[in-house]
């Protein structure tokens, strides 16, 4: 039997080049090695954006399908919605019971958001919650590892010291809620259009099913070194987000290439740009075909979510049993 892995996407919009290098690509690897579950992490959405659910629905298939352009297979991977699957929601509501707030509140996630999102209102219990409403998600399969950039280590901390604690007041030590540990992706961010971390609400995203023309455009688009006035003057590639794309995308000759012709004025941006474009389009491709085939057939997507998150149900309920019966609640 292969370790569990489980791993959740808040279906926000379409993925872009960072939701792919940062996470997705990661998945498609995992699957080979591992018993795969993941999930499409609409609650978790809602946690954010819960006055607004009109999209949610063509979000949710929509990402199903980008998972599955990428080289996610159905036949590896578990694929499923949490929604789907109430009892995320009771073991959630169980652990609630004897997590102290402090644990919640101290999360760097919970900090930040109170300070940088000023355009909603995220003083609520939900929001507060999810890592909590995580620690649930992962629990309830008894996961081995968690997938996870930097900024979500301490989430993964929470839940093992909330697992822990399970184990500790309702089982006699027992195991009954494994500890999951955090695997880490050796991934760094993604920059965007503009240097930044690659994000849809920074507006400096390429799509991953974006078309050769858009992506050529925006990459044309790009600022470069904001010094580097004329063709004739020579560029310094460290204050260019080009460069950085470079860094994701070209082999050493490339990359050798790029810096001698900017520092020396032998090459326009626009040429140094070219490489990066072709290299994207080559990326997307396909991903672009895989899609295709999914988009004429929404019946087989439907279809492969469905057996997913019947395959995770089965596991759920196991849990819940043991979870209940645990606490005292079999009467
Ligand atoms: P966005 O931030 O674009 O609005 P989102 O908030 O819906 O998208 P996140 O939760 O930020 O999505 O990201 C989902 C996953 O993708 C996370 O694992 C995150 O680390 C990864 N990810 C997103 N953007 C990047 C990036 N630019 N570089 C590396 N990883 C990224
Ligand atoms: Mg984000």
């Amino acid at each position: 039997m292969k370790p569990r892995v489980l791993s959740g996407m808040r279906p926000t919009g379409a993925l872009h080049l960072g939701h792919y290098h940062g996470a997705l690509k990661n998945w498609v690897r995992l699957q080979h090695d591992y018993d795969c579950y993941y999930f499409v992490a609409d609650w978790h959405a809602m946690t954010t954006h819960y006055e607004d659910h009109a999209d949610l629905e063509r979000n949710v298939y929509d990402m199903v399908v980008d998972w599955l352009a990428a080289g996610i297979e159905p036949d590896r991977a578990t694929l499923f919605i949490q929604s789907r699957m109430p009892e995320h929601a009771e073991l959630f509501t169980l652990l609630a019971m004897g997590t102290p707030l402090s644990w919640l509140q101290r999360l760097p996630t919970y900090r930040d958001q109170m300070v940088q999102a000023t355009d909603r209102h995220l003083a609520t219990f939900g929001f507060l919650g999810y890592p909590l409403l995580q620690a649930a998600d992962i629990l309830i399969y008894k996961a081995a590892f968690v997938p996870v950039g930097e900024d979500q280590a301490p989430h993964v901390e929470v839940t093992r010291e909330v697992a822990r604690r399970f184990n500790h007041l309702h089982a006699g030590g027992q195991t009954v809620l494994p500890e999951p540990r955090a695997l880490f992706t050796e991934v760094g961010r993604m920059p965007g259009l503009d240097g930044a971390r690659m994000s849809k609400s920074a507006g400096n995203a390429i799509a991953m099913r974006d078309e050769p023309a858009v992506v050529e455009e925006k990459v044309r688009r790009m600022p470069t070194d904001p010094q580097r006035v004329r063709r004739s003057d020579p560029g310094d590639p460290e204050r260019c987000p080009v460069w950085k794309l470079h860094q994701v995308y070209s082999d050493a000759a490339v990359k050798d290439w790029a810096v001698k012709g900017c520092t020396s004025a032998g090459i326009g941006c626009l040429d140094c740009k070219q490489p990066v474009i072709d290299a994207i389009l080559k990326e997307q491709k396909p991903w672009r075909e895989r899609a295709e085939a999914y988009l004429g057939n929404p019946k087989q997507v439907h279809w492969i979510v469905e057996v997913g998150t019947e395959r995770a149900r089965r596991v759920a309920r196991e849990t819940m049993k043991e979870v209940r019966s645990a606490m005292g609640l079999v009467y």
